[in-house]
């Protein structure tokens, strides 16, 4: 799953602002369970993000971004931590080995 860290990695990976804000103040927020009924009741269609409730009731979702190594320097760009960008390379190198891709 997809793991949304703020504002500005969902820009980056093409997440409507208004699904990034959603995320951000109300569904980070909700107890443990609902969250787990939010993915089975509401959003089966996950498109790898968590939707509003605009989206969902529109039917709205964008194709997003999934970051490889090259992404390193756009991350560093737009001023992610150094070491939040090196644990995500290394995330995604290790992803690589597993899958046996290059
Ligand atoms: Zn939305
Ligand atoms: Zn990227």
């Amino acid at each position: 799953m997809y793991v949304l860290d703020d504002r500005k990695f969902g820009v980056h990976s093409n997440i409507p602002a208004c699904c990034i804000e959603f995320y951000i103040q109300t569904w980070a927020n909700l107890p443990k369970e609902d969250k787990h009924k939010w993915w089975i009741t509401r959003d089966k269609l996950v498109p790898g993000y968590i939707r509003c409730n605009n989206c969902l009731t529109r039917g709205y979702f964008r194709h997003i971004h999934t970051c490889g190594l090259e992404c390193r320097e756009v991350l560093l760009d737009v001023g992610f931590p150094l070491d939040a960008v090196e644990k995500r390379m290394a995330f995604i190198k290790n992803r690589k080995i597993k899958d046996g891709s290059k």
